[in-house]
């Protein structure tokens, strides 16, 4: 038997309800592990704490007052679900619309919807200097190179080499 039965038909144990067989594998069970004999162990101090608690003593008019407190509930006409309980759906809106429009303007005087001017671009490293790129296609592939020759070649021009310093058309 492994836990997983043993916790299914603990209950059932506990209460005396199985069969002799299955009472011996669960008695076997709880020799072998200690966890479930420690879950074992735990509920049986529960309930034998639960059975020796002092009976709950109503008043004696309890079940009269009882009666007549439902009968009461019954015989009051029924109020209905949607009684105005606090503020109506009106004041709810106006609430939630002032809510938005203060914090539209506070957005606003702070200048968090204003479009942000510097935009900061990554800086552009070359790490290939742009005359290799016009003499001959190389021919190792290496990653270094993730752009076709045409693409590098335009690059070198716009990129890499300074202005008046153009070899000419390749
Ligand atoms: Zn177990």
């Amino acid at each position: 038997m492994d836990c997983r039965a043993f916790r299914n038909q603990h209950v059932a144990y506990v209460d005396d309800f199985l069969p002799g067989e299955a009472v011996v594998a669960m008695q076997r069970h709880l020799l072998e592990c200690e966890r479930c004999a420690a879950h074992d162990a735990k509920i049986r101090r529960s309930l034998l704490l639960f059975r020796n608690l002092p009976p709950v003593e109503t008043s004696p008019d309890f079940y009269s007052r009882l009666s007549a407190r439902i009968e009461s509930e019954r015989a009051a006409p029924k109020q209905p679900m949607f009684a105005a309980r606090g503020p109506g759906i009106g004041m709810f809106m106006g609430v939630a619309a002032s809510v938005v429009t203060v914090g539209y303007l506070a957005a606003a005087s702070l200048h968090w919807t204003a479009p942000r001017g510097d935009v900061v671009l990554a800086p552009v490293v070359a790490t290939e200097p742009a005359v290799v790129a016009d003499v001959a296609p190389r021919t190792d592939t290496s990653f270094h190179r993730p752009a076709g020759p045409r693409t590098r070649r335009a690059m070198g021009r716009s990129l890499l080499r300074p202005a008046g310093h153009n070899l000419g058309d390749a």
